[in-house]
């Protein structure tokens, strides 16, 4: 593809980017091979030799300008053997993280325990939360923010949290590319890392950079996140209702089994189909099923295994009992009854967790056009 302004060609890729979850992105660096940068120091020259060779393909997100390496694979990164050791002792960095450490120890007192988000933000309750250059290790460093900040606010806490990665937007003006190694597969620059902020359910309460434009940080409010837990709730509501339900709509079919009482599902598929699957519909107690649609007749219920008839087998074979498992095209299926002369002492569809009766209880589904 060519830029129109400066007519050199890039290759545009489809991957979700770690840091605001856009999926285009394009070629940004091409370092070849290379072994692990800082992970691994191998004792011997033999050992070192023989390390395997990763792949540096950074391509950079075209909504947030993210630099992440497309072809990073985190099992390849041995976190479990070798400690990411990180120089503390240069004069200038030290008095950087002497600013932060200030800055932080100012707004709390400290607490140092293992923390893991799910178990530990409601068991701890912590004044704040601390990552220093772990975010650009992370696989979906989106992820883990959002993760972390929904958790908070599921249990209604709002703590601080702090976020340091190193920054690159001087490394892409300076055109330096020593940056761009295998352990730092996801390189943040000051719009990819507050876009990734912004798609967290945090309040930024401050953002900056240190040591000479080279890392960007945060201080934010986590937890921001009141619509996400509404929608987790009423996901928990509708999953213990359409439990419930499914053993209500069980039985009810269980005793019009027992009744005797012959009963036809109108439709066989979509809908009808996974009504009849959920609710243990079987082809042995109910062999009768029937479709408005020609052009289903003669096939089989998925997954059930009914033969599908046409709806007018029914004048012949009248049933007692006809359910309709697309609630929304009750009406139009009642009024293709009558025009045809097909009779039921009831027409059952589901509502509310449970077969009703369309005719007789009040319902919501039962209007004009
Ligand atoms: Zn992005």
């Amino acid at each position: 593809m060519q830029l129109p302004n400066q007519g050199s060609s890039f290759g545009v890729r489809e991957i979700a980017c770690p840091a605001c979850g856009h999926h285009v992105a394009v070629d940004f660096f091409d370092g070849g091979d290379q072994a692990l940068a800082t992970i691994a120091w191998p004792a011997t020259r033999q050992a070192t030799r023989a390390m395997p060779r990763l792949p540096l393909d950074f391509v950079r997100c075209v909504e947030c300008g993210h630099v992440y390496n497309a072809a990073f694979d985190y099992a390849a990164v041995p976190y479990s053997d070798k400690p990411n050791l990180m120089f503390n002792r240069g004069m200038i960095w030290k008095g950087f993280i002497g600013q932060i450490i200030d800055k932080i120890a100012a707004r709390l007192d400290l607490r140092a325990e293992m923390f893991e988000p799910a178990r530990h933000l409601p068991e701890l309750l912590p004044d704040i939360v601390i990552s220093r250059h772990v975010l650009e290790h992370l696989m979906n460093p989106l992820g883990f923010l959002q993760t972390l900040s929904f958790v908070a606010a599921c249990h209604d806490q709002r703590p601080l949290a702090y976020f340091e990665v190193p920054c690159i937007d001087r490394a892409i003006e300076t055109r330096r590319t020593v940056d761009f190694y295998y352990e730092h597969s996801s390189q943040f620059t000051t719009e990819s890392f507050t876009r990734m902020l912004a798609r967290s359910a945090v309040m930024v309460e401050e953002l900056g950079h240190g040591y000479q434009g080279e890392v960007v940080y945060a201080l934010v409010r986590l937890g921001h996140a009141s619509s996400q837990v509404a929608h987790a709730t009423t996901a928990a509501a509708f999953r213990t209702a359409a439990d419930r339900s499914r053993e209500t709509i069980i039985d009810q079919i269980a005793s019009l089994h027992r009744s005797g009482r012959p009963v036809a599902f109108w439709g066989g598929t979509g809908k009808s189909a996974a009504f009849m699957q959920r609710c243990g519909v079987d082809a042995e107690r109910f062999p009768i099923v029937v479709d408005s649609d020609p052009a289903k007749v003669g096939t089989f219920v998925p997954g059930t295994g009914q033969e599908i008839r046409f709806r007018d087998w029914l004048i012949e074979h009248p049933v007692a009992v006809v359910v309709v498992p697309p609630q929304w095209r009750a009406g139009d299926i009642a009024a293709e009854m009558a025009a045809h002369g097909i009779t039921a002492h009831s027409v059952l569809i589901e509502h509310d967790g449970r077969l009703v009766d369309y005719h007789r209880d009040p319902l919501p589904y039962r209007c004009s056009p």
